[in-house]
């Protein structure tokens, strides 16, 4: 009896009264908030640390989705910059982000309008401080030109980080999730600055005027063939760049008013080549012309003097090469100092036709100033 009697005497003396329940209540509610408050504020502070990246999305297999028409078919730019950083676990973790839409288009139909409101963006980002680095999602079919196009046109050592995909995002195995994974990684590390655009895809970070696409379908497509790659980068092992960055050495082009380069045509060169593509390319206006030579940038008899006949009305003329490595070389097999033609060296001729267009925008035509602008790297 008396343990019993004792037992509740205990009992009534801890038990909260009718008034206390909701008052424990509303405490722990309270605590509750602080807790999640204190919580999204830790969240708040390493996000803070983490660095603003801008994304800009432009359509390309790495936003396509499959159709109708058969297996592996699959329309490019159906999917937003928004929906794909979406797709991304963890891209949280690595940068704030802020996605832009510039355009929905497969890259077969990259234009210059696409590629001034790119550089404008890009430059107004960082001019104002909006931005530590940009990321732009893009098809693989022009990525070297959009690369090599900005590399030339963006001021300044922030990283401008391009990538693509080879497989739409509802393929079975997609590439683009990882891809824009190590894009983001690669723009948020500050070892990244100073190296001008940089292409990143399938584990490679690939510099703007090296990299090239050589596989129609392969995900291992893009490579460096004069250099290499200047650093690797996967989820487990990081970033490894295999040099420390110099800084850029290289000018950089204004952008020409309106929104559209000079007319430039590419020349593909062949056996039984004759003089028709030449003469084309001048009668609908071409003020330059890159030839896509054999070998050392060579091309045949006719296509020469075409090519003479061209320069000298004032055309600019250079030669690269459709041979996917080394150099084209000045006054080998062609004597380029008498007939006023220009080497493109290292660059393949589409990104020698870039170089090409912003040069001419810009004002420089002889053609010792143009052979300098090509061969500014060494
Ligand atoms: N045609 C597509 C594009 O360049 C190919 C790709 O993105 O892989 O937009």
């Amino acid at each position: 009896m008396t343990q019993h009697a004792a037992r509740p005497a205990i009992h009534r003396r801890n038990r909260p009264s009718i008034l206390a329940a909701p008052l424990i209540a509303l405490a722990l509610w309270s605590w509750g908030i602080a807790a999640a408050q204190a919580a999204e504020s830790g969240k708040d502070a390493m996000a803070a640390g983490l660095p603003r990246i801008l994304v800009l999305a432009t359509g390309g297999t790495i936003a396509g989705q499959a159709d109708a028409r058969a297996t592996g078919a699959y329309k490019s730019g159906q999917i937003t910059g928004e929906q794909l950083m979406q797709s991304v676990p963890g891209l949280d973790k690595l940068a704030r982000l802020n996605a832009e839409q510039i355009s929905s288009i497969g890259s077969q139909d990259m234009n210059d309008k696409v590629w001034f409101a790119l550089a404008r963006r890009i430059q107004e980002a960082f001019d104002k401080n909006e931005a530590d680095a940009v990321v732009i999602t893009h098809g693989t079919d022009t990525l070297e030109e959009t690369a090599f196009f900005l590399d030339n046109v963006v001021r300044g050592d922030k990283p401008v980080v391009i990538v693509g995909s080879m497989r739409p995002a509802t393929a079975v195995s997609a590439d683009g999730p990882g891809n824009l994974y190590e894009a983001v990684q690669v723009a948020a590390d500050p070892r990244s600055r100073g190296r001008g655009v940089l292409a990143v895809l399938n584990d490679k970070i690939q510099g703007a005027r090296s990299v090239t696409k050589t596989n129609t379908t392969s995900i291992e497509t893009f490579s460096s063939a004069n250099d290499g790659p200047v650093g690797y980068v996967d989820s487990a092992g990081g970033i490894r760049f295999m040099a420390q960055a110099q800084g850029l050495k290289r000018a950089t082009y204004q952008l020409p008013a309106g929104e559209q380069l000079p007319r430039v045509a590419i020349v593909y060169s062949h056996a039984n080549m004759d003089a028709v593509p030449i003469e084309d390319a001048i009668s609908h206006g071409a003020k330059g012309i890159v030839l896509a030579g054999v070998g050392d940038g060579n091309t045949s008899k006719p296509a020469l003097d075409a090519l003479e006949a061209a320069a000298k009305k004032g055309v600019i003329v250079v030669r690269s090469t459709r041979v996917r490595s080394g150099f084209v070389t000045r006054n080998v097999e062609v004597d380029d100092d008498k007939n006023g033609f220009v080497v493109s060296e290292d660059l393949n001729p589409q990104k020698a036709r870039v170089l090409t267009q912003l040069l001419i925008a810009g004002g420089v035509t002889a053609p010792a100033e143009l052979q300098k602008a090509f061969t500014a790297t060494w």
